[in-house]
Parts: C-alpha cells; sequence; structure tokens
C-alpha cells in the first residue's frame, strides 16, 4: 500500500491516480521516399487518494466555469457598448469585451485560492520523483 503524494496522508488508490505519459525522440529510419523519426513513450503513475482527486476535479470545474461565464460577460458588454453607442461595432467595444473577460479571469484566479483543497501547496506533476528522474534523462511532457 503506498501513500497519496499530492497530500502524503491518505492511502492512494489506483482509480484516484494520475497517468502521465512521457515521450522520448528515438532513432530515425529512412527509406527511399519517407524519413521516420521514431519516438519513446512510457506513462509513470502519480499515487492519489480519493480526497485529493476530488480537489483537482473541483478545481478543474471553478476553471471552465469561471472561463465560460467571464467569455459571456465580455460579449454582454462589448454588445451593451454597441447599444449605448449607435453606430459600428468597433476597436471599443471590443476593447471593453476585452477588459471584462481579463477582469473575469483576474477575479476568478482570486476565488480559486479561497477554494478548500486537500492536497498540499505546490504539488507539481512534473516534481513527482520518478518523473523529476525521467525528466533530467531526457523524457519530455507531452504538454511542454
Ligand atoms: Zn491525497
Amino acid at each position: 500500500m503506498s501513500t497519496c503524494w499530492y497530500c502524503e496522508k491518505n492511502v492512494a488508490n489506483a482509480g484516484s491516480s494520475k497517468k502521465v505519459i512521457l515521450y522520448k525522440k528515438g532513432g530515425v529510419t529512412a527509406t527511399r521516399r519517407l524519413i521516420t523519426q521514431h519516438y519513446q513513450t512510457i506513462d509513470v503513475t502519480i499515487t492519489g487518494c480519493l480526497l485529493c482527486k476530488e480537489s483537482y476535479d473541483r478545481i478543474n470545474r471553478f476553471t471552465a466555469v469561471a472561463l465560460t461565464l467571464s467569455s459571456l460577460a465580455g460579449v454582454l458588454a462589448a454588445i451593451l457598448i454597441d447599444l449605448l453607442n449607435p453606430g459600428y461595432f468597433g476597436l471599443a467595444e471590443i476593447c471593453i469585451g476585452i477588459m471584462v473577460l481579463a477582469l473575469g479571469i483576474y477575479l476568478s484566479r482570486l476565488l480559486i485560492k479561497k477554494i478548500p483543497v486537500h492536497f498540499l501547496k505546490g504539488k507539481d506533476p512534473m516534481k513527482y520523483p520518478e518523473i523529476a528522474e525521467k525528466l533530467a534523462d531526457g523524457w519530455k511532457d507531452y504538454k511542454s
């Protein structure tokens, strides 16, 4: 039985663990018509518990909702400004829309810190010992 890496407290379970796929460039093979770059992949499982998984899910849901609402507010603000200033839909409307969107993102970043989470702060999957070791060895994360 292993301990959850995220909170370093609970017993980890398979369903709440996270799989991270890493890749590395392999050799190149060439035929007359085609040059193929080969890649190797491996996956590393970060042990997690249900409470930490729920915390991450909650944050992801909040981010998705906040982004949708901010975009909607930006569009509505642009439409409102356009209605208040008869004329063509132009730069001013677009600027106001973007400003409202940016404000929404800023506010949601402040709010996200208030969401209670089970995992310890600053847990970056890329610092998981087995992953850090592979990264140092030339493996790369798909996202970077
Ligand atoms: Zn945990």
